[in-house]
């Protein structure tokens, strides 16, 4: 089941981070990063990328809904 992946538009730092490690997901609008997709495979280095943002801006749902980053 896809995951949804969105940032957080008013958390968002504008680092680059998440559009410089994976531009396949992630690009930029303005000063803020932007998801280019909002469904993606299940990808666990996604969650790892999630876990480096300073703003802990990227959210990432399962299938069902459920938070699986930013991780607590
Ligand atoms: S890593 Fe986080 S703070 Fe940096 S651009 Fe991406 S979402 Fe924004």
């Amino acid at each position: 089941m896809s995951w949804s992946v969105k940032v957080d538009q008013d958390a968002c730092l504008g680092s680059g981070i998440c559009a410089g490690s994976r531009p396949d997901i992630f690009g930029f609008h303005g000063t803020h990063a932007v998801a280019v997709t909002e469904r993606i495979d299940p990808d666990e280095d996604l969650l790892d990328l999630a876990d480096t943002c300073p703003a802990a801006a990227i959210l990432i749902r399962d299938g069902s809904g459920a938070e699986l980053a930013p991780r607590p």
